[in-house]
């Protein structure tokens, strides 16, 4: 019998905790987003654009669909069609939702001349796509139909590669501290046998050993897997681990040198002639989708405070409170905290702690805090901090919640 497990089913918490749901009428694999589950979302989606930003990364966005030639000239219509949906006719030609973002990237770097000066070249999009997946595998987040997945493509000379690859791993690490995610393994995933991959035996020898070197020196264990390479190049994988026991990959960087071949990409280098760029693929967090169930079942709902959709709730004890207890919601707003006032009308100040256990600070209002312009905090985890200046509170929390950090409380902060 397999070990009982901490972590829970996403499915079940999401729709309780009102994140997500689905719709017969809308369909299999399409859920969508409730209110809550919306502020997750965005608040990841901008962590994650804050951090492409600072890494120099520059967004596009670009269009969910593209005509089939697209697909034929990328290869995926011939090596990836079994997972995208039929294309539509529309005035005598075929459009297609996209399978990826990585053709319209590749179409957008060569829409520009760019001297070598400009590379690494690093363009990032959240961006929609879709996967046709079957009715029988779909459920909650793990497996969708319509997918926002946080993508980049780095354009950049062979030397640069490595570096890059480096560089994504840290990005990927320091994500993962700042969501409160344990990786399951990292794996180093190569070509198996069939037709599924481009058939380009110096590129695989060449990308694998670059991935390989990367890999070694980064410290990390890893394990090589065949069979699980992307049609046109080998991959680094982070694997994580959901509530079933099943693994699934979060995190990837790529080296491909066929999608640039295809798309005849190149640069001009410091020699005046054209050269043929490396793109680098690399995803952070995956899918937000993916991410989200993930980060679901890790916490069972109580997400670390920068990403709670509610990250205080305010309890006055009395109505006589309740006019602090709005100005201390007003001054939450003004940094940008996202807070809530329970009120008596919702019960006893007991059956009001328990219904908000989590969010990561309940901040409590008396007659005597009221008094002082002081609160008292507990925290989700059961600690009590005792009575002290609101504004101190205030300061503290923003700054936990500004820098990502994941513990609560700060016990050696000094003002
Ligand atoms: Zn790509």
């Amino acid at each position: 019998m397999r070990e009982e497990t901490t972590m829970h089913d996403h499915r079940k918490l999401g729709r309780e905790l009102g994140l997500f749901d689905t719709d017969p009428l809308i369909g299999a694999g399409l859920p969508y987003w409730l209110p809550d589950g919306a502020t997750v979302r965005h608040t990841l989606e901008e962590y994650i654009r804050t951090a492409e930003r600072r890494a120099g990364y520059r967004h596009v966005y670009s269009p969910v669909l593209g005509k089939r030639e697209l697909y034929e000239i990328s290869g995926h219509w011939s090596h990836y069609s079994d997972d995208m949906f039929p294309p539509m006719d529309l005035g005598g030609e075929q459009v297609v939702l996209r399978p990826s973002l990585c053709p319209h990237h590749a179409v957008i770097y060569r829409s520009r001349a760019h001297s070598y000066r400009e590379l690494p070249l690093r363009m990032a999009e959240l961006g929609g796509m879709y996967r046709s997946e079957l009715s029988g595998v779909l459920g909650g987040l793990t497996r969708v139909r319509a997918i926002q997945l946080n993508d980049a493509h780095i354009f950049c000379t062979l030397d640069q590669v490595a570096d890059e690859a480096r560089a994504a791993l840290e990005l990927i690490r320091r994500a993962y501290e700042a969501l409160g995610i344990v990786p399951a393994r990292y794996r180093l995933s190569l070509p198996g046998p069939g037709g599924k991959y481009v058939a380009a035996p110096e590129m695989w020898r060449r990308s694998t050993a670059l991935l390989t070197d990367v890999l070694d020196h980064s410290g990390l264990p890893y394990e090589a897997a065949e069979g699980e390479a992307a049609f046109y190049g080998p991959k680094i994988d982070v694997q994580v681990v959901d509530s079933a026991g099943r693994e699934s990959t979060l995190s990837t960087v790529q080296v491909d040198f066929h999608q640039p071949e295809q798309f005849d990409l190149h640069y001009i280098g410091a020699d005046g002639a054209k050269h043929r760029p490396v793109m680098v693929h690399r995803s952070i967090i995956g899918s937000v989708e993916r991410a989200v169930a993930h980060l679901i079942e890790q916490h069972g709902g109580a997400f670390p405070a920068w990403l709670a959709p509610t990250q205080l709730v305010i309890l006055p004890i009395s109505d006589a409170e309740l006019p602090n207890a709005e100005g201390f919601a007003r001054r939450c707003a003004d940094l940008g905290l996202r807070a809530e006032i329970a009120g008596p009308e919702r019960g006893s100040l007991g059956a009001r702690i328990r219904e908000a256990r989590l969010v990561p600070y309940q901040v409590v209002i008396g007659a005597k805090e009221a008094a002082d312009d002081h609160v008292a905090v507990r925290l989700r985890d059961g600690r009590r901090l005792d009575s002290r200046p609101a504004a101190e509170v205030l300061t503290r929390i923003g700054a936990l919640v500004g820098t990502h950090r994941t513990d609560l409380w700060d016990a050696d902060g000094r003002m």
